[in-house]
């Protein structure tokens, strides 16, 4: 084995990438780079009926937005290849034969009716299902002739029928596990693919793979794998099985909760700094209480040591809440780049780069996902035609229209009209009216954006300006009046 640090990640193009293989590619990711390794993508791609075209392009896809780059993959050649299974089919075969010949595997020819009867007949006795290693006995060398002839078969690893395997694991500490539980297991299927297990047994070998990072619902795969490295005469790569990824009701991470495609939430606006610092922390953490983390102090701390056994849950709001933090981390010009999609799509078009820098800098405390920003902000560019309900019913009665008059009128003659001029003069009207400045303040913010909450009222005015702030101020007046009173 290769001693430089050479880790893989190995999904199964199954069209979309999930969090958990986020996760997964994340933590391998990381360890390379803190150890100035090698990180592989490989494609598992040896279940043809799972096949989905243009999965693996929009796997790399996703990975690279991320910010999760590949050193060796499929087009990134590096004497290692090819990096698809489907590719490496004489590989596979190659392998399974040197097991034959070294009697740690045997063909199988049990048809697959016979193979369903078993299962019916031990459903009815109610034991477990396994096979009943029939194909075992049978002498090689007829074996040999059979398949050759033709025959349909498979070929199956030999499983020691007594006793147990003990493993390592850098999370798990020493893993044991009896042999009577271990299925003879497919390594060759009766198409003449290679199952998973023989697959990534041979490619982490030959692409000298030296720590497997997976998530644990491969745990109970690992000791047919440790048996295969074994068998081969190989030296085991080190084990490092992920803590599982739950739902917040601690039932394993699912669709049928929530989204569960980085995709989908990529779609909805998040930003990838968030969704990376959330992800590295569905199992790890840096040993104290510090929460934001970049890319680069990522890279800086990740420990394999430091990964808990515990399943990690996915809790949305902590997702939320770091998206936030990383939007008020970001530089404004960045941000505006972000939001201008948005905006466009939304029809706001050709807005001023410096308007929307000023525009995104008076909203950043308040953009919960870059995607929505269009419809939060829409009153920054285009004034308001309709006013929150109950906000009019709250803040707007009889006096409230003369007032808002005399206060357009009082912010028409200003000649600055900057936030702190805007505030003197809301509060001087206030006094004179001998009124709350808040009877002032909330149906001015309702006549402006036409809603109750938004960024701080004095500076919104200061955004928008002083022809706009009076002329939205009188339309309201006209429009929540005949709304208000019906006159
Ligand atoms: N192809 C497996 C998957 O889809 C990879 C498991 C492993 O990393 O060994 O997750």
């Amino acid at each position: 084995m290769s001693t430089r640090v050479r880790v893989r990640f190995a999904p199964s193009p199954t069209g979309y990438l999930h969090v958990g293989g986020l996760r997964t590619a994340l933590y391998n990711y990381l360890f390379a780079k803190r150890n100035d390794g090698v990180f592989v993508l490989r494609i598992e791609d040896t279940d043809q009926s799972r096949k989905v075209e243009g999965a693996v392009d929009n796997l790399i896809r996703t990975l690279d937005w991320a910010g999760i780059h590949f050193n060796e993959g499929p087009g990134r050649d590096a004497n290692h290849g090819p990096y698809v299974q489907s590719q490496r089919l004489t590989i596979y075969r190659d392998h399974a034969h040197e097991l034959i010949r070294k009697g740690h595997a045997y063909y199988c020819f049990c048809t697959p009716e016979r193979l369903d009867e078993l299962r019916k007949q031990q459903a009815a006795e109610g034991k477990g299902q396994a096979y009943d290693r029939h194909c075992r006995a049978l002498d090689p060398a007829e074996s040999e002739k059979r398949a050759a002839s033709g025959e349909r078969h498979v070929v199956r690893m030999r499983i020691p029928e007594y006793g147990e395997l003990t493993m390592r694991d850098v999370i798990r500490g020493e893993v044991t596990f009896k042999y009577d539980v271990l299925d003879d297991q497919v390594l060759i299927k009766s198409d003449g693919f290679p199952t998973y297990h023989l697959a990534v047994v041979v490619d982490d070998h030959l692409m000298e793979i030296s720590h497997v990072i997976r998530g644990e619902e491969w745990l109970p795969s690992a000791p047919k794998h440790v048996l295969l490295y074994r068998y081969f005469g190989w030296e085991l790569p080190v084990f490092a099985h992920l803590p599982l990824l739950l739902n917040p009701d601690k039932s394993k991470l699912s669709k049928r909760q929530g989204d569960v495609a980085v995709e989908d939430y990529r779609a909805k606006g998040y930003l990838k700094e968030a969704i990376i610092n959330f992800v590295a922390f569905l199992g790890w953490n840096p040993g104290d209480d510090r929460e934001i983390f970049s890319m680069e102090q990522l890279i800086n701390e990740f420990d394999l040591e430091r990964v808990g056994k515990a399943g990690a849950v996915f809790n949305v709001d902590k997702l939320n809440w770091l998206n936030q933090q990383h939007i008020m981390l970001k530089p404004v010009e960045e941000l505006t780049a972000l939001v201008r999609p948005d905006l466009e799509a939304n029809g706001i078009m050709g807005i001023d780069e410096s308007r929307l820098r000023a525009a995104v800098a008076l909203m950043r405390e308040r953009i919960p996902f870059v995607i929505g920003f269009a419809e939060s902000a829409r009153y920054l560019f285009v004034a308001p035609d309709t006013y929150e309900e109950a906000g009019v019913k709250k803040n707007w009665d009889a006096e409230t229209g003369p007032r808002m008059l005399a206060l357009a009128e009082r912010l028409s003659a200003m000649s600055a009209f900057e936030t702190a001029e805007i505030e003197g003069a809301v509060k001087a009207l206030a006094e004179e009216l001998q009124i709350k400045a808040s009877k002032l303040i909330h149906p001015t913010r309702l006549a402006i954006s036409g809603r109750t909450g938004g960024p701080g009222l004095y500076e919104l005015m200061a955004f928008l300006g002083k022809p706009e702030v009076v002329s939205r101020i009188r339309n309201a007046v006209e429009k929540i009046n005949l709304l208000v009173l019906g006159a």
